[in-house]
């Protein structure tokens, strides 16, 4: 049987990143699984423990990294982030297309580590404007005003960092965005067969 594709899918935060995820996930002809993270940030209104996140304890995801139970993690506005190692190398030998949705510093570790003939497909997600961003980031209104201004800081730092990604997807209208990535998915699935 063939592998699974391992399917990063980064972008700043506010970017629309988790609709287009759903979007995605939501087309069974690609197969995916959705690799849910670790986190040890607090869940968001709607957001549920084992479907978004696992919400966990710093003791629990230290004792996890230190355990090399972690594909990949990353230390970000305060919390740390990291994706379970075992679950996606089950989903990818039963022949299943893992997505992951980390960030730039994560998304290198993943892409450094793996071997040449298994680079994952990547996908950078951008805002039309830094000015759009700015504006959904604000209609989150969950957040503090200088968790804002650190999240925008560091939307400006990864957006440099999609030249080391397969694709970069302006997000303008979310239908085009998931079409324009579904396709590329496709495309390589059918490469694959
Ligand atoms: P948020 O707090 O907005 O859900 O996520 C903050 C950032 O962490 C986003 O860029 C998101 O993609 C990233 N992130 C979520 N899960 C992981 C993970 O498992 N590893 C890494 N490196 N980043 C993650």
């Amino acid at each position: 049987m063939k592998r699974g594709l391992l399917i990063i899918m980064s972008g700043p935060s506010g970017v629309g990143k988790g609709t287009l995820r759903q979007m995605i996930m939501e087309n069974k002809e690609l197969n995916l699984y959705f690799s849910v993270s670790l986190t040890t940030r607090l869940p968001r209104a709607g957001e549920q423990d084992g479907v978004d996140y696992y919400f966990v304890s710093e003791e629990k995801f230290k004792e996890d990294l230190a355990n090399g139970n972690l594909l990949e993690s990353n230390y970000f506005v305060s919390h740390y982030y990291g994706t379970p190692k075992d679950k996606t190398e089950e989903m990818r030998n039963k022949g299943v297309n893992v997505l992951l949705e980390i960030d730039v510093n994560g998304a290198r570790q993943v892409m450094d580590n793996c071997g040449e003939d298994d680079k994952p497909l990547s996908f950078f997600i951008l805002p039309p404007s830094l000015e759009a961003l700015e504006a959904r980031i604000r209609g989150r209104r969950s957040e503090p005003e200088d968790v804002i201004q650190e999240r925008l800081s560091k939307a400006k730092r990864e957006m440099s960092e999609s030249v080391h990604y397969t694709h970069s997807v302006v997000n303008d209208n979310l239908d085009v965005a998931a079409e324009e990535i579904i396709s590329f998915i496709k495309k390589e699935i059918d490469k694959e067969l």
